[in-house]
């Protein structure tokens, strides 16, 4: 039986949807960015760009959570594994290089207690099973602070006073805002993210729209990335811009308030530092004095200083839409996925991990 998917991966939709764009595309350049890392892996395993004409430019953006958190933070966390506390995280956290090299893999392999989980509630369990400390490693943009800060709830609820979380979320809008005040940047539109809109609803790109730009919220298949695509171009042509919601089967216009709700009441907002991009105010969520206490780099007094810079990795360079990870020198020679120099090539959403599985 066909699947809902199937139809969004459908060849012949996909011939007319390319024959559209190539017939529309009559400017010399378009140049689009995706800011999720999610459309960056969808991009490159489909091949996309390898099937558009040659005056559409994809660029990748900043929306890789793993990618832009700070150098000092993910030290900060390998310093908590030290004082042995349980550490509960996504998968794609496993190999992310510290300063010295070291990562939560190689730390597991050497007795330190780091499971993966599928579920923040996944460390609740953990926590309720044991008196020693767990910390959850709450990474992410919007899409997943709800459940975060939800964690954060539910542990005050039951009282489990030997779980914390780290402080790592970050938020859509001022990082777009840096994007768009950038002259170097020369974009004409934005594929924007999904699951992050599921939470913010469309009113987050007005700014884009205002800035003459085009904004597309669209899925992960290749019949929603062509459709956004030949959109962006129709709005290019006629100059006329507007927020437009493409992924209407998982996205509400007005996003889900509930969801901001939760993350209203746990976090406040803080600026934070973005690995290779900077400090951007109000960019970061940070636990409001209530929830305090689960705050990981707090409870376990790291330290968070330290340099971003990885000698020869230019990740900032990519996630700012610079450069694309084929023009890093390292990019295949001295960084690889099985042994990353910067976190581009290692996380499952990096642009560089993306050019390098699918070429
Ligand atoms: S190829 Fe490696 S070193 Fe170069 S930007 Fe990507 S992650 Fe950094």
């Amino acid at each position: 039986m066909a699947s809902m998917i199937d139809g969004f991966r459908d060849a012949d939709i996909c011939k007319n949807l390319l024959k559209q764009i190539e017939k529309e595309a009559t400017k010399d350049i378009y140049r689009f960015m995706e800011v999720c890392g999610s459309h960056t892996m969808a991009i490159a395993k489909f091949g996309i760009k390898s099937i558009l004409p040659s005056n559409i430019d994809l660029v990748s953006g900043p929306g890789c959570p793993v990618c832009v958190t700070p150098q000092c933070e993910i030290d900060a966390l390998f310093d908590i594994v030290q004082q042995g506390a349980i550490i509960a995280t996504f998968g794609d956290m496993m190999r992310v290089p510290g300063a010295n090299g070291e990562n939560l893999q190689k730390m597991k392999s050497e007795g330190a207690d780091v499971r993966i989980v599928f579920s923040p509630l996944d460390a609740i369990k953990i926590a309720e099973e044991t008196d020693k400390e767990v910390v959850f490693v709450g990474i992410g943009f919007e899409t997943t602070a709800p459940a975060v800060a939800g964690l954060a709830l539910i542990a005050k609820q039951k009282g489990i006073k030997n779980i914390s979380i780290t402080p790592y979320n970050k938020t859509m809008p001022e990082v777009l805002g840096l994007l768009l005040a950038d002259d170097k940047l020369n974009i004409n539109g934005f594929v924007c993210p999904g699951h992050v809109t599921a939470v913010t609803g469309l009113n987050l790109y007005r700014p884009i729209v205002e800035a003459g730009m085009a904004a597309v919220v669209t899925g992960f298949e290749p019949v929603d990335i062509l459709t956004s695509i030949l959109e962006m171009i129709q709005q290019v042509n006629s100059g006329e811009y507007k927020a437009v919601n493409n992924y209407s089967r998982v996205v509400a216009d007005e996003g889900n308030w509930k969801a901001r709700e939760i993350i209203d009441t746990v976090y406040e907002k803080q600026g934070c530092w973005w690995r290779g991009i900077g400090f951007i105010k109000d960019s970061g969520l940070a636990f409001k004095a209530e929830y305090k206490e689960y705050d990981a780099f707090d409870k376990f007094r790291v330290s968070l200083e330290g340099d971003d810079e990885i000698e020869g990795c230019m990740c900032g360079d990519v996630l700012k839409g610079y450069i694309k990870p084929t023009e890093c020198t390292l990019f295949g020679s001295g960084c690889v996925p099985e042994n990353p120099v910067g976190p581009c090539m290692v996380s499952s959403e990096g642009a560089c991990a993306a050019a390098y599985k699918y070429g």
